[in-house]
Parts: structure tokens; C-alpha cells; sequence
């Protein structure tokens, strides 16, 4: 069994580590990982400029790129075979409902998925420091030997979030759909030393809606939460709508 284990927080995060080294109860581990914080890279992909790696030590590659590049060099380059799977994390901060179209993390599950690989994002639900990356580590685990015997669609990888909690206060693991998040839409607008003015987006943590079934109420009760997902975007209840539009 060859495991690749990637993030967008880059390849120093504890996350990352904790989950390398849970990952290597079930064969050879590698990691290609970026070299600095790409959170929210989403499922960018370098193309207009050139990308360089390098090995950190044995096992551990760090490339200059997203996520998505991280799949990509390791899948087609560093690794002499494609793995068995691909695990992506721990996020540091929780991936839920919307979060995923802007998420590294999860977008680095999906560049795996794309290619046939079985693949999981896992995040870790908090924004401030935790010591419980370790046991987010063995839940990882858990989640992985699951996927590799029982199998999952081929065209179906996991997001899976995980409550900052240690291990012996976490709820059983809940099957979730994707929640959906109240924006609040802020910039910040300021003026910098030199009389400019500059932009940050996004203030304070969003909201989210507590609906029973979801990813957010999963983890809003301290319940491990595992949504699969896939890439077919089609609203396949629109389908029918729009054919009775002329257009
Ligand atoms: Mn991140």
C-alpha cells in the first residue's frame, strides 16, 4: 500500500505531520506538499509559470505550487507508481458546506479523484491552536482503512471534518450532506503607511445554517463528519426546468 498525503496549509503545519504519521500504519507514505500556506487556493492549477520541488528528506517533497499542482507532481512525477490512495490535511480550520469550492484541501482530494485515485480531505474544526491534531490523526485513519476495503464510486472521494476535541470526547462519525454557510460579505477597507488604500476580504467567521443531516450540525454536536462528494456540478434538477425555456 502507497499512501500520498498532501494540504494546502503547507508541508511545516502539524497537520500534515500528524496525518503522515498515522498514515504509515498502512504502508509507504509520501509527501508532496507546498512550501508555504496555499489555503484557499481552491483548485488551482499552475500553468504559466514553472514549478520546482524540493526534497526536504526522504519521502517528503515540497513544491512551489497549489495543491492541485502538489497532486499533480506526485501522481506524474515523484512517485514511480500511482498511489493507492490520497489523503489531504489536516486542514487546519473546518471545510464545510461552501467552504469546499474555495478549499486546497478539499480540491486536492478532488485533482486525486479525477484521476481515478481514492481520495479524502480531512480538516480539523477549529481557527485557534489545538493540540489535537494527533487524534484527528487516528479518526484519519480509521476513515482511510475504511475507503480502501469497502472501496468507494469511482467517481465519489470524501470530505471528512473533525471536531477539536481529543479522542475520547468525540461522537461517532455522522454521514453528511454539504451545509450551506450565511455570508456576511465583508471587506475591511483601510489606508496603508503610504496613503494607499488596501482591501481584506472577509472579517469575521461566517455563519452557517444548523439544518439536521448537514456537515455544520455534525460538527456544531462534536460528531466526526464524513460527506461524500463529487465533481458532477450539474444541477440535475434544473435539467428539466430549463428545457421548457426557449431559448
Ligand atoms: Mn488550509
Amino acid at each position: 500500500m502507497h499512501i500520498m498525503v498532501t494540504n494546502d496549509d503547507g508541508i511545516h503545519a502539524p497537520g500534515i505531520r500528524a496525518l503522515a504519521e498515522a498514515m504509515k500504519e498502512l504502508g509507504q507514505v509520501t509527501v508532496v506538499a507546498p512550501d508555504r500556506e496555499r489555503s484557499a487556493a481552491g483548485h488551482s492549477l499552475t500553468l504559466h509559470s514553472p514549478l520546482r520541488v524540493f526534497e526536504l528528506h526522504q519521502g517528503w517533497y515540497a513544491v512551489d505550487g497549489t495543491p492541485t499542482d502538489c497532486v499533480n507532481m506526485g501522481i506524474h512525477n515523484l512517485l514511480p507508481n500511482a498511489p493507492d490512495l490520497v489523503v489531504s490535511g489536516i486542514n487546519h480550520g473546518p471545510n464545510l458546506g461552501d467552504d469546499v469550492t474555495y478549499s486546497g484541501t478539499v480540491a486536492a482530494a478532488m485533482e486525486a479523484n479525477l484521476m481515478g485515485i481514492p481520495a479524502i480531505a480531512f480538516s480539523l474544526a477549529t481557527f485557534s491552536h489545538s493540540e489535537n491534531f494527533s487524534d484527528a490523526a487516528q479518526v484519519a485513519l480509521r476513515v482511510a482503512r475504511q475507503v480502501i476495503s469497502n472501496h468507494l464510486p469511482s467517481d465519489t472521494f470524501l470530505n471528512v471534518n473533525i471536531p477539536d476535541q481529543p479522542l475520547a470526547n468525540m461522537l461517532p462519525a455522522m454521514i453528511t450532506r454539504q451545509g450551506k454557510r450565511s455570508f456576511v460579505g465583508k471587506i475591511v477597507d483601510k489606508t496603508d503607511p503610504r496613503g494607499r488604500k488596501y482591501f481584506w476580504i472577509g472579517s469575521e467567521e461566517p455563519d452557517f445554517n444548523d439544518e439536521s443531516g448537514t456537515d455544520f450540525h455534525a460538527i456544531n454536536r462534536q460528531h466526526v463528519s464524513i460527506t461524500p462528494l463529487h465533481l458532477d456540478l450539474t444541477n440535475h434538477e434544473s435539467l428539466k426546468l430549463l428545457a421548457g425555456w426557449s431559448f
